[in-house]
Formats: structure tokens, sequence, C-alpha cells
């Protein structure tokens, strides 16, 4: 018997729940038996009033790898010993420092090496990708987007029609949840699409929203927009290193994300780029660029004329930021040794645990209900909760900080927490439920 993905998926989610008990022997049970255990003990977990932090808040800011300070020390050493000739006789030379860690990057996000490369930071990038695939041209000018984005894409998105001339006010067009919902349904959004498919210039989606934790259907969305004639980015600060993206397959023309968060690279950490290899022979797209993104072989002749480099590494404007860079490698190594899909197969058991976690605390103590609002659906989410609690969220969520458990809180009334397969335990999920009932 075979299931639609979805559907078995479901099926399996319900299965683990019914089997799932709010017990510390249950908790280490599964932390015992799990495969990607030794990997909690590759990271600095940070410390809170002197004990270990239940830290639920690498979607936020991911934890130290602590292989980084050595990758780190390596550039100093060479630095320190060779000057400038470091470029071309470090350990890892500098000159093609930004190709070291593509491979593994884009085996993360589901595309060809080429197709991306790790440079700026996040909204930088948005900006020079929006250059070149955000092209109003007659009717065809809107943008698409999901209400509630990130502020800093909206910044972003709004600038960028005004740049062009253009009324934010009538060329953003934002799908909202509906009434008395809190996430968006795939249906609406495509039909939106298909609605607006004469004027629409641009789909520029979250992969997984910031605030609500639903992961969009990115592959349904991409096919959609570009049956109606429009060009589909996506920005997945949330989702890099935390659900699984097909960005090559999908046919998606271009992506950005961050590496603070579940890419664990530090805080301003080098951002990253995804531009679909079918871009790469278009010499004639709008560009913003800089020596980085010019033919490597004919960089240093310091001609004039921009000729792009194949794949995304045109984009590149400056020369590789590589301490940020050494940084993004180590973590992205322990990546590659973890398996994104082993790394999504236990995220999926942890973020339920969290969900029965709650639930079972809802059950027992309805006055102060913390309502789910992310998506039960495991293909519609990665691993973080988005929580809404029927009354005084920001004090429950200032007593969890205060017990030790580091999760989030963002305007107006949502508490996050994410429980990344990488470092956290079944234990560390248990312990919510620990500190609820010991602040109530
Ligand atoms: C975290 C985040 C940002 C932050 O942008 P920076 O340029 O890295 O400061 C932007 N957009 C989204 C969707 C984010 O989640």
């Amino acid at each position: 018997m075979s299931y639609h993905p979805k559907i078995q998926r479901l099926y399996l989610s319900r299965l683990l729940k019914m089997n799932f008990e709010n017990t510390l022997s249950f908790a280490q049970q599964f932390d015992e038996k799990d495969p990607l255990k030794i990997f909690r003990d590759r990271f600095h977990i940070p410390q809170h009033n002197g004990n270990t932090a239940v830290y639920l808040c690498g979607n936020s800011l991911g934890l130290l790898p602590k292989s980084a300070r050595g990758f780190v020390e390596q550039e100093f050493l060479d630095w320190e010993k060779f000057g400038v000739e470091g470029h071309f006789n470090a350990k890892n030379p500098w000159f093609p420092y930004h190709h070291f860690g593509r491979k593994m990057l884009a085996e993360i996000v589901g595309a060809k090496e080429e197709e991306v490369v790790a440079m700026n930071s996040l909204t930088a990038n948005l900006h020079l990708l929006m250059v070149s695939f955000y092209q109003p041209k007659g009717a065809r000018k809107k943008i698409m987007m999901e209400a509630n984005a990130f502020p800093s894409d909206q910044y972003a998105i709004e600038t960028q029609v005004k740049f062009h001339g253009g009324n934010p006010e009538t060329d953003i067009i934002e799908i909202s949840p509906r009434e008395g919902e809190y996430t968006l349904r795939t249906e609406d959004v495509l039909a939106q699409i298909e609605k607006n498919k004469n004027e629409l210039a641009l789909i520029l989606f979250g992969g997984v929203n910031y605030l609500s934790g639903q992961y969009f259907d990115l592959k349904s969305i991409s096919k959609a927009g570009h049956v109606a004639g429009a060009t589909v980015g996506f920005d997945l600060a949330h989702a890099a290193g935390n659900t699984p993206v097909q960005l090559h397959d999908w046919n998606v023309d271009f992506a950005c994300w961050c590496s603070y968060k579940y890419l664990n690279s530090g805080a301003g950490g080098v951002g990253g780029i995804f531009v679909h290899e079918k871009h790469s022979a278009n010499n004639d797209l709008p560009r913003f660029s800089g020596w980085w993104g010019n033919d490597e072989q004919t960089r240093f002749q310091m001609k004039k004329g921009f000729f792009p480099q194949a794949g995304a590494g045109a984009w590149q404007v400056s020369n590789a930021p590589v301490f940020a860079l050494a940084i993004h490698r180590a973590s992205l190594e322990i990546f590659a040794e973890a398996g994104i899909k082993n790394l999504r197969a236990k995220s999926e058991k942890l973020t339920a645990y969290l969900e029965f976690i709650i639930n079972d605390f809802n059950q027992k103590n309805a006055e102060h209900e913390l309502k789910i609002i992310t998506p039960k659906n495991l293909p519609e989410r990665g691993c973080q909760l988005s929580l809404i609690a029927k009354k005084d969220g920001k004090k429950i969520f200032e007593q969890l900080t205060s017990h030790g458990v580091i999760a989030d809180w963002r305007e107006p009334n949502v508490i996050r927490m994410s429980p990344v397969p990488l470092y956290n335990s079944f234990e560390d999920v248990f312990m919510v439920g620990e500190v609820l009932k010991k602040i109530f």
C-alpha cells in the first residue's frame, strides 16, 4: 500500500505522536537511540545562570561549532605568515576561497555547485538579485509576496518598486491568511497567482515564514508563477539548513538566505545566493557588478568591460570575506557529515515531540493555553513552532527565559521555539514542559 507523500507523512506523524510520553526516561531513551546524538557535542551550548540552557533559538542565531575557531585560526596564521601572498600561498588560498564550501552549500538547498555562492549579507543580496530579476514592463510590473514577511524583505521590495518608479501601494500584492487563520492555504496562493497572471513581474516569497513557521509549497508556487509568466524567487532565511529544498529541480529563478540562523555561521555571517543555471548564459541581465563576479581568467587584467563568470558567482561584487567564510565552512562540514536528509528525519520527530509536550500542557492548563499556530502537517513546517498564549504571552516568555529556556518573542504576541536537530535533544524538549509546569 502506498500513500500520497503528504498523507503518509501525516499518518507517520500521528503514529509518532501516539507513541510519545511526557517523561524524562522516555526523552532520554529517544536521545539514546538518536543516530545524530554525537553532533550536540560539536557545538558550544550556552549557559544560563550557571546551567546549560535549553537553547531553542537556532531560528534566530545558530550555535557556535567548536571547530570554527580552528578554521578562523588557520586564516590568522596564514595572514601572519604570508601577508598578501596568502591569496595564493595560504593553506586555503584566499583567491579561490569562496569555492571551498560551495558544493556543501549546494547540497543543502538542492542546487548544482555553480548555481550557489556565499557572499555579502541577506538583504544586500536580495537587492542585487532584484536588480537582475525584477524587471517591470508595461502592465507586468507587480510583485507578489506573503503578508507578514520579515520587515527587511518588505523594505527591500518597497524600495525596489519605488526605484523603478512604481507605487508600492498598488504594485505589491500581499497574500494574507483567511479570516481567523494564521497560515496561508496553497490553493489561495495559487488562485491569486492565476488571478493576477497578466500583471505579475515577480513572485518573491519567504521559504519558511519567520512568524508562523509555515513552510510554503515552494514547488507549486514556482510552477504556477512560471505558468503565469512571472519570475520566481525565494528568501530562504528560515529554510536553509532547516527544511528540504530542491531549488534546481523546482526551476526556481533565484534565492537567497543568511547563514547565521540554521546554518550556524555567526552573527552577521556571510549570506548565500542561488541563481538557476538557465540564467547563467544570459549576459544581458541587468546587474550591479564588481570585480569578483568577472570571469576569473581575466579578473586581474583590469580591463574595461564586465564579463560575467559562469554561474551564481557572477553576482559577487567584492572579494570574498575569508573570515566569515571560514566559520561558514566549519558549519557546512558538519552538515555534510550529518546529512541534510538525516537531519530532516530527526527534525520531524523532535518538533513533533515539542508539539506533543505543548499540547499535553494545554490539556492540563486550558486557562493558560499556548496555541500552536504553525501547521500540523509535516511538509508545511520546519523545526520551529510558533505559539500564541491565551494571556500574558510576554510574561510567559520572560518566565521561560529566567528558567533557562531560550526561545524568542516576536511582536505582537508570538513565542517561537525551534528545536534544532543538530544540537537539541529530546530531553531539551521535555524540559520545556517541566519549566511550563514550574511557571504555573
Ligand atoms: C533574518 C532575516 C533577514 C535578516 O536580513 P539581514 O540582511 O541578514 O540582516 C531578512 N529576511 C528574512 C526573511 C529573515 O528571516
